[in-house]
């Protein structure tokens, strides 16, 4: 090992292996999403990217969908609204062709549906993309693509609860769209 690589560790969530404290302010993360704290430090910068430009925006729904069904953390409450109304985000989007808008204005009516969510146990793996592919993207152009990959993979990864959330989608989404 060269004695200049720093050393890594992987998230706890979505596996991706980031140098240690490198951006990180320790025990900065987030109360119920299970991400180190390199890890949400990452998610962190490429929100700021997208909230300063509309070129890296146009995809941050899918952004914010990928990186909470990737961060499921253990069953709560406020986990499992979260995981349930992400997954949902993506099958609209990702299935149903809804634009971003319309995701995340069908996802604000969803909530009163809340008491009928369940607990999703999440995969063993959770894609293989994570937010260090998107974070490495040079231009927007880059960036759009990275997201629209990782949002792919990280849907593909809870494909035995896909049957679920397209029937929650069915039920709830697209009769109330
Ligand atoms: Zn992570």
């Amino acid at each position: 090992m060269q004695p200049s690589s720093p050393k890594l560790s992987p998230c706890l969530g979505c596996g991706a292996m980031l140098p240690v404290n490198a951006r990180a302010s320790i025990g900065a993360t987030h109360d119920y999403l299970l991400a180190s704290a390199e890890c949400w430090a990452t998610f962190g910068e490429v929100l700021a990217r997208e909230y300063s430009n509309a070129a890296y925006a146009k995809v941050h729904r899918l952004t914010v969908d990928a990186y909470a069904v990737q961060h499921p953390g253990h069953p709560s409450p406020q986990s499992i609204q979260s995981v349930t109304l992400h997954l949902i985000s993506l099958c609209l989007v990702l299935e149903c062709g809804f634009d971003m808008d319309q995701a995340t204005r069908t996802m604000q009516r969803l909530a009163r549906h809340k008491s009928d969510f369940v607990w999703l146990t999440p995969p063993n793996s959770l894609g293989d993309k994570t937010i260090l592919d998107v974070w490495q993207a040079p231009d927007a152009i880059a960036h759009v693509k990275a997201v629209e990959e990782w949002a792919q993979s990280a849907w593909s990864a809870w494909e035995s609860h896909h049957p679920q959330v397209r029937q929650w989608t069915l039920d709830w989404a697209l009769n109330c769209a």
